[in-house]
């Protein structure tokens, strides 16, 4: 009875829809979050998802509504993030959900990660709603966008919602459209406990707690439970729903999405993707968790300070629950000392996780430059994989080397497309197709090699076609490139922190670009730092930070005091993210120095 009332459902959509502010209408609507405590996209509640203006986490509420029909209904709405670095958790949401409410722009229409959510969703058989919102723009055209739903998307979109989450227009019909379209839970109740972690969170009081879709069964305090891949028994000491607060509950069912703390310190047994069933249960058929994510780029951590190598793991471990892509696994660098190199989805999700790890745990932290996973084939015949390029094996040692290229899709008006094409061909992109997705827009697709396009390429080709550019990509081959290290000696040192690879063809450029923004970057001392690019013994660009002549601390005790307390603050921040290699003090700016370009 009560399951057929519930609705379990996804809200996503490319970035920027509009997904957050639609979850702020429905809260309103259903009277979730009173008129007084509501502000503009409420799920987003991290400092850093305010800041940024982004859905970083999937965040999972419940609310109760009342259709036109009389009924109550119980809805479990799950915000999810729309940049393609967050991809996992859009994915680990829409399993478990019935339903997914798909939002599309009625200025932009279907956008790079409208398509790949859309298939997300379909690979999940999910019941799909499509929204078209910001009718209230100027330049809105819902028709146009109800056709590309249609032939683009290839979904029904002839009742397709019109809305504005900003004036609040159409929510209502969605939400009847909700509670009609979308399927109800099914799974037995009386059936032995079946649920999937789909998220989870540190917490220094109640241990792991687990974001759980109940599959089958029930849940309460006290039951016994078991995580099945991690084999581990533990005592039920809370079950509830987020509403957007947490409200504590007498129990969960088959259908309900919640969240369950069973006192977990252990935090290896709490992985996302793993079933949770009761103690007794020992045959039970673990749910089908999570395709492993494989990790884009990695990069080395350090905490600036040596001595905070165990509280950088301990930040990781902790971390690691509440974001399920990252990994990690130490590593030490000559210039760096201990630290760990970690995976990330992309370098948005790196520098989230630097700030998070930052704020979160309150350490100070150094990352090198991303790199990818290169595969070397050695004279030896055998083939080794480089995460750091201060790995890479000597030049005489190495058959050939291959890089892994993405398949990307980039949707763009085509007026735009002569600008794509030619970015794309500097950045040894390969051509695959064009397609028209309507009378002025076109789908270009290019394999290019993943390195050239994880820093910069995103922001090139968004100012290159006036922000209209959308892009999505997929890791797709490996192939043969012509690729070598470069070294960077700081005053005569070589720092294996800023090795990095690149194509042979632009290693020239690169050193001199490198070293030229090395100069700028790194503080003067009082002797000259030369800086020179090498590869092998050979130099190829060099270039000398000139010693200072005046002392500059002497400045700060003339002046008046508050000017001093502010120079010393601003000293005191540039302090941050530096780190003493030999006799240089080389700053964060310096490591991701070698990967921009111009
Ligand atoms: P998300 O990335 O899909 O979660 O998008 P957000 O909800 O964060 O919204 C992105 C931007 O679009 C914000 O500045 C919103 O205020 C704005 N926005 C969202 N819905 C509407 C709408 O219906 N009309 C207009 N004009 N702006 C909207
Ligand atoms: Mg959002």
């Amino acid at each position: 009875e009560r399951q057929e009332h519930i609705r379990n459902f996804s809200i996503v959509a490319h970035i920027d829809h509009g997904k957050s502010t639609l979850a702020d209408r429905i809260l309103e609507l259903t009277d979730t979050v009173a008129k007084r405590d509501m502000q503009d996209q409420l799920l987003d509640s991290m400092d850093l998802e305010r800041e940024r203006g982004i859905t970083i986490k999937l965040n999972a509420v419940e609310l109760h509504y009342k259709a036109k029909n009389g009924e109550n209904y119980i809805f479990h709405l799950i915000d999810t993030p729309g940049h393609v670095d967050f991809s996992y958790e859009v994915s680990r949401s829409l399993a478990a959900c019935e339903g997914a409410v798909l939002v599309v722009d009625a200025a932009q229409g279907v956008e790079a990660q409208t398509l790949a959510n859309v298939y997300l969703a379909i690979d999940d058989n999910l019941e799909i709603v499509p929204v078209i919102n910001k009718i209230d723009l100027p330049a809105a055209d819902p028709e146009r966008v109800r056709k590309e739903i249609e032939d683009v998307v290839g979904l029904d979109a002839s009742d397709a919602v019109l809305t504005s989450a900003k004036a609040g227009i159409g929510v209502s019909e969605l939400l009847e459209q909700i509670v009609d379209k979308i399927p109800a839970p099914d799974g037995k109740i009386d059936a032995p406990l079946k649920a999937l972690i789909f998220d989870s969170k540190y917490d220094d009081y109640r241990g792991v707690v687990l974001s759980i879709r109940l599959m089958e069964g029930m849940v309460k305090r006290g039951d016994k439970i078991r995580l099945v891949n991690s084999n581990a028994v533990y005592e039920v000491t809370e079950v509830g729903v987020n509403s957007p607060d947490p409200i504590k509950k007498d129990y969960l069912m088959a259908g309900d999405v919640g969240y369950l703390a069973a006192s977990i310190k252990t935090i290896k047994d709490a992985r996302v993707g793993d079933t949770v069933t009761s103690a007794n249960n020992t045959d039970v058929i673990p749910l089908e968790g999570y395709r492993e994510m494989n990790p884009m780029v990695y990069s080395g951590l350090y905490p600036t300070d040596n001595a905070k190598f165990n509280d950088l793991r301990e930040a990781l471990e902790k971390l690691q629950l509440n974001d399920a892509a990252l990994e990690f696994e130490p590593e030490s660098s000559q210039a760096l000392g201990f630290g760990f190199r970690c995976g990330f989805l992309g370098l948005l999700h790196m520098d989230v996780v630097q700030e998070r790890l930052e704020r979160e745990f309150n350490l100070d932290l150094i990352t090198t430059a991303p790199s990818v996973t290169y595969k070397v084939d050695l004279t030896d015949d055998t083939e080794i994989e480089v995460e750091n390029p201060s790995d890479m094996p000597d030049a005489s040692q190495i058959k050939s080397v291959r890089e892994p290229y993405v398949n990307a899709n980039i949707m763009v008006p085509s007026e735009y497309v002569g600008a794509v094409m030619e970015l794309a061909q500097y950045r040894r992109g390969i051509f695959d197709t064009m397609d028209y997705i309507d009378d002025n827009r076109v789908n270009v697709k290019y394999e290019l090699p993943l390195s050239e396009i994880i820093f910069d390429f995103f922001d090139k080709l968004k100012s290159s076609t006036r922000g209209y550019a959308s892009l999505d990509y997929e890791l797709g081959e490996y192939k043969v490139s012509n690729l070598v290290k470069i070294d960077i000696l700081l005053n005569g040192d070589q720092v294996d922190a800023l090795s990095f690879i690149a194509h042979r063809d632009f290693a020239q450029q690169r050193g001199n670009e490198i070293t030229a923004s090395l100069k700028k970057i790194i503080p003067r001392r009082n002797f000259e730092i030369p800086v020179q690019a090498a590869i092998g013994n050979k130099i190829i660009a060099r270039t000398n930070i000139k010693a200072y002549r005046k002392d500059v601390t002497s400045k700060i005790h003339t002046g008046d005091p508050d000017r001093r307390a502010k120079l010393l603050d601003k000293q005191k921040r540039g302090k941050k993210r530096m780190k003493a290699v030999g006799r240089v003090e080389v700053p964060q700016e310096a490591f991701m120095a070698v990967l921009k370009t111009d």
